[in-house]
C-alpha cells in the first residue's frame, strides 16, 4: 500500500504530502503473521517473481534477492516465506524514506468512525485522519472440531520453529487438511527427523496439484477487459460466460480444454492423484498454467460480477479443486512427499468425519470407510484466511452498527471494485474508508496473494489521491492509515 501510494503520489501529484501511520501491534512489523521469521520449510506457494510489493516493478523482488545473497530464489523459484518478510521489512524501510512524514503505532486498532475525517482509536489513543485503508489480513488459526485447550492439539502449524518443537520424534502426528500448509508442516517434521507416522487427513483427501513447468504466454480474452466487456454488453455474467471465455483462450494458445475438464473432474485423490500429476508433468500441455494465469489476471473481478447464487455454488463444489490447481506445489516437494508415503510413512486420509480425544488422552479420528485413528498430536493446518482477522473484528463490527460498511452475503464487507472504496448501509463508496485483502473476501476473493493485493493497493492509491486532488481538501497534510 506505502509503494503504491508513493508512486501515485509521484505521478499525479508529486507536491501531496503523504503522511501515514501504520498500526499493528504485530512482534514481527511487515511480514504479518506469514512472512514471520520461521524454518525454511515455510515456503512461499508462488514463484519469487511474482511477490513484488511493486505490481508495476516484477523485477523489485528479484533485485533485493540478488542483493541480499538469495539470487539462487529469483525468478521462477520458491523461496523460504521468512526470506520475503524480510524483503518486505526492507521496502517498507524504504518507502518510508519516500513519505513527508510516517508513524508506526504498535497497537491495535480497535474502532474507526467515520465524520469530517476518519477517527481511529487504539486502547491507549485517538487519531484523526483523512483517510484509512483497513488491511488487517484473516485469521491464523482453525479449530474445525473443538480442540482448542486440548494438551497437544495446535489450531495452526505456524510457526513452525515453536510448534514443533515439543514433538516427539516417534510420536504419531495426525494433520487436518492436506492443503500447502499441511505440506510445510510435514516437511518441517521431516526436517526435524521425525520417524514416527503422519496422517493428513480432510474431507477430499486432495492434496495441491504439482507445479509444470512455466510459459511464457500473454493473455488475451480472460482479461479485466474481456471480464468488463462481456458485464458491458450483457449486463451480467454467469459462469457460462467464464467458462466459454475460458475455452477461447485456451484454443487461441493450443492449450487443451480436456486437460482442465480432467483436472477438475477427476475421481482421483491423495498420492494417487499426486503420482499421475507428477509423471504427466513434462507432457508439453499448458491449460493448467494458463489457467493459473486467468485466477492471477482476472478471478477477482470476474467473482466480484457473478451472482450470489453463482458464487455459493462455485465456492461449495469447487473452491477445493481451485485450491488445489491454483496453488501448486514445486516438483521438489511433491518428490519428497511421494517419497515419503512410498516409504510408508506418511499416508493420506478422506473422508474425514470427526476428530476428538479418548478417555487414554489419544486423540481419535474417524473417517468415512476406515477404521479409527489413534494420534498423540494434532495439528489444524487448514487455513483460516477466508474469515477476517479477530483483530479487525472490533473495527468491522462498529463500521457495521453504525452504518458506514455493509456486509457481503458471502462474508466479509462490500467494496467497490475499481477502487476498493467500502460501501456503506445506502449502497455508496465512502471515500475515505478503504479495504484489501480478507476484509472484503467475499466481494473479490477467491484466493489470496501479494501480487493481488499489490495490484488492489494501486486502485486505493489512484483513488486516494485523486480524490484529494479534484476536492483540494489539503488544507492540512493528509494522512492515510494502513492497519
Ligand atoms: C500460511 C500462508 C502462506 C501464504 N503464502 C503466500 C505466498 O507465499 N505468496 C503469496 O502471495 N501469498 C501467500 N499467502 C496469502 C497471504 O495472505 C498474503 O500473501 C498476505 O500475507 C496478506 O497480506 P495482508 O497484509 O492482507 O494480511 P497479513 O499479512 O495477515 O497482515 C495483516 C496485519 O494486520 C494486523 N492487524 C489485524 N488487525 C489489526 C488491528 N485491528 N489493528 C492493528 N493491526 C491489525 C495483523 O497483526 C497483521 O500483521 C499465504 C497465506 C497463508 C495463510
Amino acid at each position: 500500500m506505502m509503494e503504491s501510494l508513493i508512486r501515485v503520489r509521484d505521478l499525479l501529484n508529486p507536491y501531496a504530502y503523504l503522511d501515514v501511520t501504520v498500526f499493528d501491534p504485530s512482534p514481527n512489523p511487515w511480514c504479518g503473521p506469514n512472512y514471520a521469521p520461521d524454518m525454511p520449510e515455510a515456503l512461499t506457494n508462488v514463484y519469487t517473481s511474482d511477490m513484488s510489493v511493486r505490481y508495476w516493478d516484477t523485477e523489485h523482488v528479484a533485485d533485493w534477492l540478488k542483493a541480499n545473497g538469495y539470487a539462487h530464489f529469483v525468478g521462477t523459484m520458491f523461496a523460504p516465506r521468512a526470506i520475503i518478510g524480510k524483503y518486505f521489512q526492507d521496502s517498507a524501510k524504504k518507502s518510508i524514506a519516500c513519505m513527508n512524514a510516517f508513524e508506526y503505532i504498535r497497537e491495535q486498532a480497535t474502532k474507526v468512525t467515520l465524520s469530517d475525517c476518519v477517527a481511529v482509536e487504539t486502547p491507549t489513543r485517538n487519531y484523526k485522519f483523512d483517510y484509512v485503508v483497513l488491511c488487517t489480513g484473516g485469521a491464523t488459526s482453525s479449530d474445525p472440531y473443538g480442540l482448542q485447550g486440548q494438551d497437544n492439539f495446535f489450531s495452526t502449524p505456524y510457526p513452525l520453529k515453536e510448534t514443533l518443537n515439543s514433538i516427539g520424534a516417534e510420536e504419531r502426528v495426525g494433520i487436518i487438511g492436506s492443503g500447502l500448509s499441511a505440506v510445510d508442516l510435514t516437511l518441517g517434521l521431516i526436517a526435524k527427523n521425525h520417524r514416527g507416522p503422519i496422517t493428513l487427513m480432510s474431507r477430499r483427501g486432495l492434496l495441491p496439484s504439482v507445479r509444470r513447468p512455466p510459459v511464457k504466454y500473454s493473455l488475451q480474452y480472460f482479461t479485466v477487459k474481456g471480464v468488463e466487456d462481456i458485464v458491458a454488453a450483457k449486463g451480467s455474467l454467469s459462469i457460462r460466460d467464464l467458462i466459454k471465455l475460458t475455452y477461447r483462450e485456451l484454443d487461441h494458445a493450443g492449450a487443451s480444454k480436456q486437460e482442465i475438464i480432467d483436472e477438475v473432474l477427476s475421481e482421483r485423490y491423495g498420492i494417487d492423484r499426486l503420482r499421475h500429476q507428477m509423471a504427466r508433468l513434462d507432457d508439453g500441455e499448458i491449460a493448467d498454467q494458463l489457467c493459473i494465469k486467468i485466477l492471477a489476471t482476472a478471478c477477482e473481478d470476474a467473482w466480484y460480477f457473478l451472482s450470489c447464487a453463482e458464487k455459493k455454488y462455485l465456492y461449495s463444489n469447487f473452491r477445493h479443486i481451485v485450491y488445489s490447481l491454483c496453488c501448486p506445489m514445486p516438483k521438489h516437494r511433491a518428490a519428497q512427499i511421494l517419497r515419503l508415503a512410498d516409504s510408508g510413512q506418511l499416508s493420506i486420509l478422506r473422508g474425514l468425519r470427526s476428530v476428538s480425544k479418548d478417555e487414554q488422552g489419544h486423540f481419535v479420528a474417524f473417517a468415512e470407510g476406515n477404521s479409527i485413528i489413534r494420534f498423540d498430536r494434532v495439528f489444524s493446518a487448514i487455513s483460516g484466511e477466508n474469515r477476517p482477522s479477530p483483530m479487525a473484528l472490533p473495527i468491522i463490527e462498529g463500521l457495521l452498527k453504525t452504518g458506514q460498511a455493509s456486509p457481503h452475503p458471502l462474508g466479509g464487507l462490500n467494496v467497490e471494485r475499481t477502487t476498493s472504496r467500502l460501501i456503506d448501509a445506502h449502497n455508496r463508496p465512502q471515500t475515505r474508508l478503504y479495504a484489501l485483502g480478507n476484509t472484503v473476501s467475499g466481494a473479490l476473493y477467491i484466493f489470496n496473494g501479494v501480487f493481488l493485493l499489490a495490484r488492489r493497493s494501486a486502485h486505493v492509491a489512484q483513488s486516494i489521491l485523486e480524490y484529494q486532488k479534484n476536492t483540494e481538501t489539503a488544507r492540512h497534510s493528509p494522512r492515510s492509515i494502513y492497519a
